[in-house]
């Protein structure tokens, strides 16, 4: 009988963060030469600040919780997902030696509190079993060899090498496959530069613009500045956008949000950009029920009972238990309520416009912050020029993509870092399948 061994191969990531190391960890397991190429002085810089530093790495919920939690293209994550879910990536880590707990929300979290250990468990793993790590190394460009496929016209070329400075020096390496994980372009600061666009780009690949998500929100009100530090609990929040001269409900969620300087921030506010990002610039309004328990009557009862009982004081002080002390004087006045007013002389209309405006205490929004505050970008390479199940770039051989170079992103929960895992995963598998398959 004969034996065929599958020739060794030459196999580069770019990018050191969740997506391509997870690669690096599946590959190595290969007889393959693997080599991450890293710009930064050390793996995971993005990895370190996720979580406030604790690294919430997954979700621990079924697949279809991450595909329900996608706020762009959940469809072409289907088969990557059911390929390695939130179990599936526990288990790994596991293995790694890491150990993990589950908190509010299903958020899973090193034991340690230490996002480092993540990247630690993942660069362990890869040195342990040979993969080759180059540090403080930009790839600046892809070299590709015109390719005429006879049996697929759709295919233009071969990612053959690319070439890679250490900022003295630049060097060709020649390649078999090349893994594209370079993230987007959010905290830039941690290496996320855009270059994967740029590739991208420059192969003739269709890159959808890139907008912050999960981002704080700018807006007309600019007394929010007096109110910056100021946090709120248990409230309801909806955007609407006017859509074809029609008011639309774009989304709606209860909990808490931040006033800052410029605007509005906080869990709430930073789950909205995610869906309002399309809408703008344009006519977008967050509307924020500050008594949500409550109904407009229920309000108005109670909002009557507190000025009857202390009808000699003045307004300001009748309601003093109504909201933060700082926010009553700006709901007053949007009620049209003269705040030193006597509390016995307000009218029976300004009373059910002051339940009104507790009920919808409006601002304008003009805009998000920008990438450097926001958590993930949206946009990317479109996912129409990838396989879903092998994250094979369908134009070239030996070119892949994963992680958020990819026009994905999802709702904050631990749910970012396991689109990077899965893809990166579904990526390595792919490039195995195609190896063994060229022989
Ligand atoms: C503040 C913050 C908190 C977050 N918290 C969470 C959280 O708790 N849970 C969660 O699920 N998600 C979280 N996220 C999102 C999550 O971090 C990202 O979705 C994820 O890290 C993306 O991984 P990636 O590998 O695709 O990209 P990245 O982690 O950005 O890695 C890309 C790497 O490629 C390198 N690179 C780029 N260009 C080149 C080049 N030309 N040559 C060589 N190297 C290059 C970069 O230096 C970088 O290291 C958070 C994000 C932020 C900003």
């Amino acid at each position: 009988m004969l034996l065929f061994r599958i020739m060794k191969k030459t196999i580069v990531i770019v990018g050191g963060g969740a997506a391509g190391l997870f690669a690096a960890y599946v590959l190595t397991k290969s007889d393959h030469k693997v080599i991450l190429i890293e710009q930064n002085e050390k793996l995971g810089k993005k990895i370190y600040i996720t979580g406030k530093g604790r690294c919430n790495l997954t979700n621990d919920s079924p697949a279809e919780t991450l595909l329900a939690n996608t706020v762009s293209n959940p469809k072409f994550l289907y088969s990557a997902v059911s390929r390695l879910d939130a179990k599936e990536t526990m288990r790994h880590f596991s293995d790694m030696g890491l150990r993990m707990k589950t908190e509010r929300g299903n958020r899973v979290f090193p034991v340690s509190d230490h996002a480092s250990d993540v990247t630690a468990a993942l660069e362990r793993s890869i040195r342990k079993a040979g993969g080759e790590i180059w540090l403080n190394q930009k790839v600046i460009r892809l070299i590709v060899k015109e390719f005429a496929d006879e049996n697929d016209k759709k295919v233009t070329g071969r990612v053959c090498g690319l070439l890679v400075s250490d900022g003295k020096q630049e060097k060709v390496l020649d390649c078999d496959c090349l893994l594209l994980a370079t993230g987007g372009v959010s905290y830039p600061t941690t290496g996320a530069t855009g270059d994967g666009y740029r590739f991208a780009g420059e192969l003739g690949l269709q890159v959808v613009d890139p907008r912050p998500a999960l981002v704080p929100l700018t807006v007309r009100e600019d007394f929010c500045k007096d109110l910056s530090g100021l946090s709120l609990k248990n409230v309801r929040l909806s955007v609407t956008a006017r859509v074809k001269n029609k008011e639309k409900k774009i989304c709606e969620d209860f909990g808490e949000m931040l006033f800052t300087h410029f605007g509005l921030s906080g869990p709430l506010v930073l789950s909205a950009s995610s869906r309002i990002g399309k809408y703008l610039p344009g006519e977008v309004v967050c509307h924020i029920d500050l008594k949500p328990a409550l109904t407009l009557e229920q309000l108005d009862a109670r909002l009557l009972r507190d000025l009857t009982d202390r009808s000699n004081k003045i307004v300001t002080n009748a309601l003093f238990d109504l909201l933060p002390k700082s926010l009553l004087p700006y709901v007053l006045s949007r009620s049209g309520i003269d705040k030193d007013k006597s509390a016995n002389g307000v009218t029976k209309e300004e009373r059910l416009e002051l339940a009104r405006t507790l009920k919808d205490f409006t601002f304008h929004v003009t805009g998000t912050r920008g990438f450097h505050e926001a958590i993930i970008t949206q946009g990317g390479l479109s996912v129409k020029e990838v396989d879903p199940s092998t994250m094979r770039v369908k134009k070239y051989r030996g070119l892949y993509a994963a992680g958020e170079l990819l026009d994905l992103d999802a709702m904050t929960g631990g749910f970012n870092l396991q689109i990077a895992w899965s893809t990166g995963y579904a990526a390595a598998c792919g490039i195995l399948t195609d190896l063994e398959e060229e022989g």
